[in-house]
């Protein structure tokens, strides 16, 4: 059964539903081509094709001897020193039969041998010659060339983020510029006629204005650059400033100020400001006033809810896809596990809900989910101790000691 759903005059979008949305209206943003060493977490726009073969020659896997295989099929037996192959050098002279050359591991195998004998198997007869004590099939301990990769060949797809391995692959395959989606900018604005600094103490009715600094680290998590602008009042000019202002980033995002409330001014200043909504109010919970928009340029807009968790989740959940949309990634849901439910919790209602977790994996490797109480979206002290949230569909039974349940990882 579908999840989304209406009720009492609500209608609630899916949360797979909002995902497609999402994926549909967020378009690919600008490429650049940097040097590869400034390309970390960049996300590639081009593949990246091997100039080379890997390895380029055959070469030995190990420490050990040259051998001719035919020479060594009856052990123990001495084979005389041709001489001594150190990686980075070319054999001058290929192997003979009845010899060994010494070999160090990564070097070129010398014309003529067709295997490698590691050094611990052998022992120094002489000081011209060496007992091998095992025999070894020809192609033991080499590497033959091209057995990685061969010139031509796509090493690294579009779309693939440059972590550290994959700059290393981009590395050996000779790609000292790289094509990359620009690093996205994000907007953030916060609204609500409520926040104070964080350097201040609350007085009468305000509050810290903490989620600024959640979404900013949200933000570079996502190796994104956040681009801070501060607080907006309740007041549809001043948050339509803000978002004018915000059309100059890649991607905007709101917090607050999206819900029922008298003063929640934000749908309307987007909408003042040319962007189209796609969708608000998603069947979650937390998190359901979520609203996404596109800007007339294209830009996408994501306004989040202003109570901590739910601001937390929705960025996990909507956020991220907008931004592996922007940066050309294949949109990857957060992935989710299943683990054993240590606890008990109600039948869910019309959304989708994220239960705060312990999650840990037994010494017998199961994985086990103790939900947390629930003290509401506004109370961020609850997630201090969690490692991720316990996800249920709607209209789901209630589940006991013992049943699997979906977690979500944070
Ligand atoms: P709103 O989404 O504007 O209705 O706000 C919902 C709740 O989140 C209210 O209790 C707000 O005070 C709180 N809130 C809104 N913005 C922030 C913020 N930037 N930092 C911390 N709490 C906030
Ligand atoms: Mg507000």
């Amino acid at each position: 059964m579908s999840e989304s759903c209406s009720s009492a005059g609500e209608l609630l979008i899916d949360a797979d539903e909002a995902v497609r949305l999402i994926i549909a209206h967020t378009h690919r943003g600008p490429t650049e081509t940097v040097p590869l060493s400034d390309a970390l977490f960049r996300t590639l726009a081009e593949p990246i094709v091997c100039d080379v073969d890997d390895p380029p020659f055959d070469r030995s896997v190990m420490d050990g001897y040259a051998v001719r295989s035919a020479d060594v099929a009856d052990v123990p037996v001495v084979l005389k020193l041709a001489g001594t192959i150190p990686a980075g050098q070319v054999p001058d002279q290929a192997l003979q039969p009845g010899q060994a050359m010494q070999i160090n591991t990564g070097a070129p195998i010398p014309a003529g041998a067709d295997a490698v004998v590691r050094v611990e198997q052998t022992k120094a007869a002489d000081i011209e010659n060496v007992r091998i004590l095992s025999a070894v099939e020809a192609g033991m301990l080499i590497t033959n060339r091209a057995s990685y990769i061969r010139a031509g060949q796509t090493v690294l797809e579009a779309g693939k983020r440059l972590t550290p391995e994959a700059i290393a692959i981009a590395a050996t395959a000779g790609a000292t510029q790289v094509t990359i989606y620009r690093q996205p900018r994000v907007a953030i604005i916060v609204t609500g006629d409520e926040l104070c600094d964080i350097d201040q103490t609350p007085s009468g009715a305000q509050i810290r204005n903490s989620n600024q600094y959640l979404l900013e680290a949200l933000v570079k998590q996502a190796h994104a650059e956040p681009v801070l602008l501060g607080i907006a009042r309740d007041d549809l000019m001043a948050i339509a400033k803000k978002v004018t202002q915000g059309m100059k980033c890649d991607v905007m995002c709101l917090c607050g100020g999206v819900s029922m409330g008298k003063f929640d001014f934000v749908p309307q200043a987007l909408s003042e400001c040319g962007a189209v909504t796609h969708f608000h109010r998603v069947a979650i919970k937390p998190g359901r006033p979520t609203l996404f928009a596109t800007c007339e340029n294209g830009q996408p807009v994501f306004a989040l809810p202003g109570n901590p968790i739910s601001t937390f989740i929705a960025f996990r959940l909507f956020v991220l896809v907008g931004l592996d949309c922007v940066e050309g990634r294949d949109p990857q849901p957060p992935q989710k596990m299943r683990a054993r439910l240590c606890g008990q919790l109600n039948a869910t209602a019309n959304r989708r809900c994220y239960q705060p977790a312990h999650i840990r994996l037994t010494a017998n490797g199961e994985m086990q989910a103790q939900p947390l109480p629930w003290h509401g979206s506004g109370n961020m002290f609850g997630l201090a101790t969690t490692d991720g949230f316990i996800v249920r569909p709607a209209y789901s039974e209630s589940v006991v000691d013992g049943d699997f349940v979906d977690i979500l990882i944070t």
